[in-house]
């Protein structure tokens, strides 16, 4: 690859000479050249500037002196290797004008640069170079990139041609020492930034990666490549919830999804990209529509056998109004809501940004001043028993009654989001025993509860609408998984 810079301070390109780029060269690898813009100006002072056509601050960079550099120097051969294999015989060459008014050069223009053969960059200064020159080289069929490398105004290209070159040459092969150093970073292929990287010591200063990220020290390659990429989604959520919204849904499993959805992040159906949801307490005002997502969702959770008379009865008997009612009026009792942060198309019909898509209901096994337990708390199953809080003082258990997502939202991550969220909230509540009851035929909820780390705790009977049924019972201990969420 050739790359020629024109500039006004060719010594300012020196850095290149060092580090990874200078020894390219002297390989071999590149063939970089710098030109001083004034070798090709007219007159005694070398003049390569003149004021504003129309007026203003500064001045502008003249288009004659730079068509008499650009002509020379795009002229010249490229690499000499590269231009016979390319199919365009002369090989693909690029004029590179840095400019902050340009598109913004990322690592996939780093990408499609680093396959070129021949860059030219003209490094601008002052108020930058007249229009007329990408203009006349573009119309002359030169493929003109004008490219900014971010949202704020340098004095001068050459720091920016600096960046591009720098991007661009490591991508070239033999240039790193180790080309697998490009696989996983940040702005890769996956779309996500790199998970955060530690070396020896492994305390330092009070901080150990072994206490923090006990998996990658554990030497058990598939659960350190899976720890490293939820950290991956982690850090990017926090830091880049752009890039989430970009990850295309066909490059995400299913452990990346429950990821995703423990930051806050679904991802529906048939939809483009994840979307960020909203996890919030239940309020008074969405009395009705809890109601209504409760008798919609209680049905797909129920086995096949029951009639829908029998669940009806259940719903109008237990889902009421007066016992989400209670609920919210009870500190013990812990109703979380979810919704989509902005509407969404999904395969199974488009969500509103406004509908409640989920709730979780966490009911704390403790009696009011009445020795009253809280409304609708089902007696704990005989298989759970009740480990004592971490400073040794009684443990405490509630009732996980449950995750209800809606039916278009299914496998989107919704479900685990919510979950997460319950078990950090039984966390807070100093809950060691989170227990639940689910349909012993429904293998897809025993999957999820599993996932978020819920173990089998026996069975127990669940009476709906006058028919008996068969429960599983899981449990987890919200204070030992905190951790993982
Ligand atoms: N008047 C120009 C504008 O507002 O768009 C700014 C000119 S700037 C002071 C001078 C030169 O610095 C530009 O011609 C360009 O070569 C370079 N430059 C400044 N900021 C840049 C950025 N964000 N990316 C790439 N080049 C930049």
């Amino acid at each position: 690859m050739r790359l020629d810079v024109i500039t006004i301070f060719p010594d300012y390109l020196r850095a290149l000479d060092l580090s990874l780029i200078g020894r390219a060269a002297g390989e071999g690898l590149i063939d970089l050249r710098v030109h001083d813009l004034r070798d090709w100006a007219r007159d005694r002072h070398r003049t390569v500037d003149d004021t504003p056509l129309g007026g203003g601050a500064g001045m502008v960079m003249k288009p004659d002196v730079w068509g008499e550099a650009l002509d020379e120097v795009l002229a010249l051969p490229a690499d000499a290797a590269a231009a016979r294999e390319s199919a365009a015989g002369r090989g693909r060459r690029v004029l590179v004008v840095p400019t902050p008014a340009g598109r913004v050069f990322t690592q996939r223009t780093a990408e499609d640069l680093a396959r070129a053969d021949h860059l030219v960059f003209a490094c601008g200064r002052y108020e930058g170079i007249d229009a007329r020159v990408a203009e006349h080289y573009r119309a002359a069929g030169i493929e003109v990139a004008e490219l900014s490398i971010g949202d704020y105004v340098l004095s001068g290209g050459e720091a920016a041609a600096l960046v591009m070159i720098e991007a661009i040459a490591r991508l070239r092969p033999g240039v790193l020492g180790n080309p697998d150093s490009v696989v996983e970073e940040s702005h890769g292929a996956s779309g996500l930034l790199e998970q955060e990287v530690y070396t020896r010591p492994v305390a330092w200063r009070g901080l150990d990666v072994s206490r923090a990220w006990p998996a990658l020290l554990s030497g058990d390659h598939a659960r350190v490549a899976r720890q490293r990429r939820n950290r991956a989604i982690a850090r990017t959520i926090a830091r880049r919830p752009d890039m989430i919204e970009r990850l295309r849904p066909d490059t995400l499993d299913a452990a990346d999804r429950a990821a995703l959805a423990r930051g806050g992040w679904a991802v529906p159906d048939g939809a483009a990209g994840p979307v960020e949801l909203v996890v919030r307490p239940a309020v008074g005002a969405d009395l009705a529509d809890l109601v209504d997502l409760a008798a919609r969702t209680f049905p797909d959770a129920c086995p096949s056998f029951l009639t829908a008379e029998q669940i009806a009865r259940h719903v109008a008997a237990h889902l009421t109004p007066g016992r989400f009612a209670r609920w919210l009026a009870d500190p013990r009792a812990v109703v979380t809501v979810a919704a989509l942060g902005r509407d969404a198309e999904t395969r199974a019909g488009r969500v509103g940004a406004s509908e409640l898509i989920g709730y979780s209901a966490v009911l704390v096994e403790r009696n009011d001043d009445d020795g009253a337990p809280p409304v609708g708390l089902d007696p704990r199953p005989e298989g759970v028993t009740v480990p004592p809080a971490p400073d040794g003082g009684a443990g405490l258990a509630a009732e996980l009654s449950k995750v209800y997502v809606d039916a278009r939202l299914r496998g989107s991550g919704a479900a685990a989001a919510l979950l997460a969220g319950a078990v950090r909230d039984a966390a807070a509540r100093g809950v060691t025993a989170l227990w639940l009851g689910t349909d012993g035929a429904n293998r897809r909820a025993q999957r999820a509860y599993r996932r978020a780390g819920f173990v089998g705790a026996g069975s127990r009977t669940y009476d709906v609408g006058g028919r008996t049924c068969r429960d599983i019972v899981m449990v987890l201990n919200p204070q030992e998984a905190a951790g993982e969420y």
